[in-house]
């Protein structure tokens, strides 16, 4: 026989049959905890040939469960070399040893470590899940496993409505589920009774008829007399290896035949999962890990309920201050747009906020009038301004008065809506005539049209000769509800305010000419009547840039405290992400015993962590457009909150974003637990 003849392919991997199917070699697992040494097992050599029916006897504490670990490498030996199939485990990586684990052994415990939340069936399929099979294929097979141990009426049953002899016949159909060449079972009957444990025992030993290896650690002698091989084992040494009579000769069969039609009814599942590309893989796996992670969330719907109310706020917070600033952005936007470019306004002040502004007296009439014959001059209009309460029979309010002159309205940019305005005539003098904006027309004049009445404004009664419309680029921001009248300058000075002297000139120069060119003749102008450099002229473009400017380091606020509150939700997610992987550390680890690798285990927990963000920003989403509407009710027009399709995007980003920054900690963490430890928390 030539050696290529002695190879033969055991699922996927090439296997020397020279070579027994595991073979140690001086192996020792030591575990050190603080100057204490302890040997769990001491200088083993063992080899076992694929079919063989072993039986691992000794006291607690001699060393059997710690054998099994590492033979199902779950642990690694802390010296000495294990090859298992022809291959060496020590040379495996991690990603390598959970495939491993997943394709070629089967785990049976003392405990069943069946996971409580899921179904008999479920707990069945979930070896063939991490190994990629397909989801008709691996139900199929699940299915049948179960019906042949039993359990055909069982199926949907939880690990709690099942008896010891059930769940251990469940925790059988999963060792089975990938093909379960190897089987390592931990003091399977330990928790039975004696009549079911000699049930389960048979089942064993059928399968190892069948053409599994098994591996059984026991205390219990009676079934161990049943094996056709007995291995003692004393404080981690071997100390008796025999054949017993119930030796019959192992079965022909090869371990690399394919698992037998009884038991194992498709032989193909494992290696299709080889030549299926990762990629396909990834989609049971990650529905798995959607479905883990409802089940998870579910099991503590307070503590969820909690950490989802963090995220909705979190992301409601977000969205509503991005709402929030797009709509001040907007509406700056708009204003700046009605702007008009060719208008600057005169204020006394040497700046804009001299304090003294209020003492400077010097703006008159006469200055506008002067300005009105320069060429560059398109339209001028002084403004003189005061309060005074509107009255109209019993109705009353209070209101600004502006006194403007005739080319007012042209200059600012409002629109008359009724009524010729004023005339020249009425500003030389000063008649008791108003104009008066849309609020006071709402206010006053619901109905009826308002051009000619009287309106008594402070203790002069005017004739009304226009309605003008509300400006809002000319007015300061949020005064779109204020009473505005107009009356000539003139009359305003001599009857409401007792001043000559003006608050402002507006002013329209001829487009084309450069505003430098305007505010320099201005200037001059207005420093040689004043004897004094003692007015300041701005251009209203510049107060809207200020404004806006403002608006940005808004909107940059409202988001820095959007993303705050959405940090706080983070933080909560992964603090109870925390707590959830030390909980489930059991889960982690039964997982990690049937095949589940560190990533497979990594994406479970971070897809929980995606799945409470996700659901948070939902309900986030939810709850802006609540928000959004109920404020568009209560802010003024110019104050919009704006919920855009970006919004959602941002909605949907962020919480996406907080699930996979906030939960890859926690997840990390779970994929580090080591699976023996893991395995013996609760
Ligand atoms: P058995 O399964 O035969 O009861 P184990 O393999 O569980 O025995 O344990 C063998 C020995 O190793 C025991 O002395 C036990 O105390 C020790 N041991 C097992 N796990 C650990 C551990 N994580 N740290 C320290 N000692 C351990
Ligand atoms: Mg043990």
């Amino acid at each position: 026989m030539t050696s290529s003849e002695n190879r033969a392919p055991l699922f996927g991997v090439m296997l020397d049959m020279s070579e027994p199917l595991i073979r140690l070699r001086a192996v020792s697992r030591q575990y050190v905890s603080g100057d204490q040494e302890t040997y769990a097992l001491r200088d083993i050599d063992l080899d076992i040939r694929a079919g063989e029916l072993v039986a691992l006897m000794g006291a607690s504490g001699s060393g059997k469960s710690t054998l099994l670990h590492i033979l199902g490498c779950l642990d690694r030996p802390s010296a000495g070399t294990y090859r298992v199939g022809g291959e060496e485990a020590s040379a495996l990586g991690p990603v390598e040893l959970a495939a491993l684990r997943r394709d070629r052994f089967g785990f049976i415990f003392q405990s069943y470590h069946l996971l409580p939340q899921l179904s008999a069936f479920a707990n069945v399929e979930i070896p063939a899940i991490y190994a990629g099979a397909g989801g008709l294929e691996r139900k199929t097979r699940a299915r049948e496993l179960l019906k042949r141990l039993g359990l055909g009426a069982r199926l949907d049953h939880r690990p709690s409505q099942l008896s010891g002899g059930q769940q251990q016949r469940v925790s059988i159909a999963r060792a089975l589920m990938n093909g379960g060449a190897i089987i390592l079972a931990d003091e399977p009957t330990g928790a039975l009774d004696s009549r079911t444990g000699r049930e389960v025992m048979e089942i064993l030993i059928e399968l190892n008829r069948l053409g599994h290896t098994l591996i059984i650690a026991t205390h219990d002698a009676h079934g161990a007399a049943k094996t056709r091989r007995v291995i003692e084992i004393e404080d981690g040494l071997i100390v008796k290896d025999r054949k017993t009579e119930a030796a019959d000769p192992p079965p022909p069969q090869e371990a690399d035949a394919p698992p037998p039609a009884a038991v194992a009814p498709h032989a193909s599942s494992r290696a299709s999962s080889h030549d299926s590309p990762h990629a396909v893989a990834w989609v049971p796996r990650f529905i798995e890990a959607a479905r883990m992670a409802w089940f998870a969330l579910l099991a503590h719907r307070l503590r969820t309920g909690l950490t989802l109310l963090g995220i909705v706020i979190g992301v409601a917070s977000v969205v509503m201050m991005a709402a929030l600033g797009e709509g001040a952005k907007r509406s700056m936007e708009a204003t700046l747009k009605s702007v008009p470019q060719n208008y600057v306004e005169i204020y006394p002040g040497k700046f804009f906020g001299d304090p003294d502004a209020a003492n400077i007296h010097t703006l008159t009439g006469a200055d506008a009038d002067v300005l009105r014959r320069q060429s560059f001059i398109q339209s001028i209009s002084p403004t003189l301004g005061a309060s005074a309460t509107l009255r109209l029979g019993a109705l009353k309010a209070a209101a600004t008065v502006t006194g403007v002159d005739e080319s007012f309205f042209e200059t600012s940019g409002y629109k008359l809506e009724m009524g010729p305005g004023f005339s020249r005539e009425d500003i030389v003098s000063q008649r008791q005539v108003a104009v008066i904006d849309a609020n006071v027309r709402k206010r006053f004049f619901p109905a009826d049209n308002p051009i000619g009445k009287i309106i008594i404004v402070g203790r002069t009664p005017c004739f009304i000769v226009g309605v003008v419309a509300k400006n809002l680029a000319m007015e300061s921001p949020g005064a779109g509800n204020r009473l505005v009248v107009y009356l000539p300058y003139t009359t305003v000075g001599a009857r409401l305010a007792g001043r000559s002297y003006l608050d402002s000139i507006v002013l329209r120069f001829h487009p084309g000419v450069p505003i430098d060119a305007v505010a320099g003749g201005v200037s001059e102008i207005l420093e040689r009547r004043h004897h004094a450099k003692d007015v300041s002229i701005f251009n209203l473009e510049e107060r809207v840039r200020a404004g806006r400017s403002f608006t940005n380091s808004m909107s940059f606020l409202l988001g820095a405290i959007g993303l705050i509150s959405l940090i706080v939700g983070g933080i909560g997610v992964m603090n109870i992400m925390l707590v959830s992987v030390s909980e489930r550390s059991r889960e982690i680890g039964i997982r990690m015993a049937v095949g589940a690798s560190r990533f497979d285990i990594q994406t479970q927990f971070l897809t929980e962590a995606v799945v409470v963000c996700l659901a948070g920003g939902a309900i986030g989403i939810l709850v802006s457009y609540g928000l959004a509407h109920a404020a568009s009710s209560v802010v003024p027009q110019d104050w919009q909150v704006i919920l855009s399709v970006d919004a959602l995007g941002l909605a949907v980003a962020s919480s996406l974003l907080t699930g996979i920054v906030f939960g890859y900690i926690p997840a990390r963490n779970a994929a580090r637990l080591d699976p023996v430890e893991a395995l013996s928390r609760d």
